[in-house]
């Protein structure tokens, strides 16, 4: 099975470690660039962009995540974690970095006070059956991609799920509900990724 490793500085991480292990993929924390380079694929969970970023750089794994992600390491980030993976941020807050990896801009917060969490059935491509229940926590939206993402879900008109190449991101939380899909189809990415790297 394939290791993948959940960003544990902040957020949501143990919600992840369980859905990957439902995915059927071998999970585990990961707060250092030893642990990283021990993974197949990461993912960087919901929680709170800004302190993800600041630990991140203090706990030396922003350079090597740049670098591991740049080599096409498989990456899924929720919420927060589509924040880290944006290349721009529209209000980034002092001191925020991303690591990047997706050609797009996105909106901290940008479901508003009013409804700082809501849920909404959201159809993702590449994702089979039913709707994805989608848990949205002062969730972000993309305002904009470039020309290599993929837009795979939007809800009210704004992007909500993007893809480019082995990069993944939702602004929604699918580790709240149970529901595994978009967990698996992060899973099969990384074990496609394995397989071209063995050949
Ligand atoms: N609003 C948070 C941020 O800007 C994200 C919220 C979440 O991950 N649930 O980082």
């Amino acid at each position: 099975a394939p290791v993948i490793g959940v960003l544990a500085l902040q957020g949501d991480v143990r919600e992840h470690l369980v859905a990957l292990a439902a995915a059927d993929a071998v999970a585990r924390p990961v707060r250092r660039p030893e642990e990283l380079a021990e993974v197949d694929g990461l993912v960087i969970p919901g929680g709170e962009s800004t302190t993800i970023s600041k630990l991140a750089v203090l706990f030396g794994v922003m350079d090597p995540l740049r670098a591991r992600v740049r080599d096409g390491m498989p990456v899924y980030g929720t919420c927060a974690g589509m924040i880290m993976l944006a290349d721009k941020i529209l209000d980034p807050r002092s001191g925020q970095e991303t690591v990047g990896g997706i050609d797009m801009i996105v909106r901290r917060n940008a479901f508003g006070r009013q409804n700082e969490s809501f849920e909404a059935a959201v159809g993702v491509k590449g994702v089979e059956g039913d709707p994805v229940e989608g848990v949205f926590i002062r969730a972000p939206w993309v305002e904009s991609v470039g020309a290599r993402a993929e837009v795979l879900a939007e809800h009210d008109g704004h992007i909500v799920a993007v893809r480019q190449d082995n990069a993944l991101a939702t602004s929604f939380h699918p580790e709240l509900t149970g529901d595994h899909r978009v967990h698996a189809l992060f899973v099969d990415m990384v074990r496609a990724n394995r397989t071209a790297e063995s050949l």
